[in-house]
């Protein structure tokens, strides 16, 4: 597996690392393997333990009626191109055909306008974790475009008033920080151009990471919905005055596109290498078996580092396997730390440390190694979370005129005024596109028809 070739080395590792089987007899629709199962509920729990603090867990159904989903119609234009519809009840042709969620507004928000009437109610902040459909046209590919999105985890906000709604937003940029930090994987926030907005949203803010391909990926999406669905929906309350006001919404989510860029940006060309709070395990033992006399002394060594490490998830690998197809092995599947007990250590009361994101080896002695674990956790998320954030750096640059991006990989900052007509011919002479924009604090000049702007726009070939 060359990560150099990153299209190839990525299908590999999926199942390699038996993350994703792609061999389900349906374009576009993938199968977890146990192991790629059991990091993506790691890595989701890590997200709901965030929400926890101020959202409640809510789940609504996967089938929603035609006429809810129609109801407002920039949303559905966005898309209508998209929905798998279910029109038959075993040989009955239903009255009212029903579409397999693309997003879940048009099931939650008929319910919001029963269940909210006063501003006792707000703000209501719910989230649920699930699968979404989307008839994807273009080419579908294991965790980055998928026909059936398995996890997508999607909050949905109520509130008084736009000024709620924002701040609400706000914390949600803050909590996709911290969820993202945690994962060591970088990424930059940008507002998407109003021609990229979610449909039927006032603006959308956007995380967006880069592969290692040089093309973006967008990793979590955040949107101050104003009050259009509301008033779609007629979702008021009455405010303190005993006026009938709509609410103002807001929604965000995160689908697995996030493990695609935790196995993306961290990888090598031996495997994963998963920060150590998301591994299925996070301690590989193992024993270097010399002569059968050592045996049963170094397998009860091997069972006291499992316990002096009882608060970590370990393994202990007693298979008859030499030991290099066993690190081989671990190593591929991304376990942080590899703990080895061979005659040696077991003479000295040491025990040996490998890390799987260096490769680096030390003796450690017995009575430090707790300690030592501990610290090398830590260690551990910040090398690889600085190098990844070292690479995306690298391939961040500003540019003063749009061809310098052309058949270049990364991302590209440029000064535009902010204007569709702008942005458009930036794209085109660019061959990339607009993500999104943000202020800068000194003024530059939009190179295509010289206004003087506060804006930067950020270019980039997305996944
Ligand atoms: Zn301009």
């Amino acid at each position: 597996m060359k990560k150099s070739e990153f299209s190839e080395w990525f299908n590999e590792l999926l199942v390699d690392a038996q993350i994703m089987d792609v061999r389900y007899p349906v374009k576009g629709f993938y199968v977890w393997f146990p192991f790629g199962f059991n990091l993506r509920n790691r890595t989701y729990n890590v997200l709901r333990s965030l929400l926890d603090t101020d959202h409640e867990e809510a789940y609504f159904p996967l089938l929603i009626p035609e006429h809810e989903l129609l109801k407002e119609s920039e949303h559905i234009k966005g898309f209508e191109d998209e929905v798998f519809w279910v029109t038959r009840g075993g040989s009955t042709t239903l009255d009212v055909p029903l579409a397999l969620r693309p997003t879940s507004e048009t099931a939650m928000y008929p319910m919001f306008s029963i269940w909210i009437r006063s501003h006792a109610d707000l703000p209501l902040r719910l989230y649920q974790l699930v699968n979404t459909f989307r008839y994807e046209t273009k080419h579908t590919r294991p965790l980055i475009r998928l026909r059936e999105i398995t996890s997508f985890l999607e909050a949905h906000t109520a509130h008084e008033t736009w000024e709620d709604a924002k701040l609400q937003t706000e914390v949600a940029i803050k909590l996709y920080k911290e969820f993202y930090d945690g994962l060591g994987v970088p990424y930059v926030i940008s507002r998407r151009p109003d021609w990229d907005k979610f449909p039927g949203a006032d603006y959308t803010i956007a995380f967006d990471t880069l592969m290692p391909d040089g093309k973006s990926l967008q990793i979590g999406t955040i949107h101050h919905l104003g009050t259009k669905f509301a008033k779609t929906f007629d979702i008021m309350y009455e405010d303190r005055d005993g006026e009938q006001q709509y609410v103002n919404q807001t929604c965000y989510g995160v689908s697995e596109r996030c493990i695609a860029a935790l196995i993306s940006v961290h990888g090598d060309d031996k495997g994963l290498i998963l920060p150590p709070e998301v591994a299925p395990t996070q301690v590989v033992i193992i024993p270097i078996f010399k002569t059968a006399a050592d045996d049963e002394a170094l397998i009860e060594a091997c069972e006291w580092v499992a316990r002096e490490l009882s608060e970590y998830r370990t393994t202990i690998d007693l298979a008859d396997e030499r030991p290099g197809a066993k690190y081989y092995k671990w190593e591929r599947q991304g376990v942080p730390i590899r703990v080895e007990v061979g005659p040696r250590d077991l003479a000295e009361g040491s025990v040996t440390v490998a890390r799987r994101d260096t490769g680096e080896k030390e003796s450690v002695p017995r009575a430090q190694l707790s300690a030592h674990i501990a610290q090398l956790a830590c260690d551990i998320l910040a090398n690889i979370a600085g190098k990844a954030h070292a690479f995306m750096l690298s391939k961040t640059n500003v540019i003063d005129k749009p061809e310098e991006a052309k058949g270049q990989h990364g991302m590209f900052k440029i000064a535009w005024c902010g204007s569709e007509d702008c942005g458009r011919t930036l794209e085109v002479l660019s061959d990339a596109d607009i993500l999104g924009e943000f202020e800068e604090a000194s003024e530059s000049f939009c190179p295509i028809c010289n206004a003087t702007t506060y804006v930067q726009a950020l270019l980039a070939r997305p996944y």
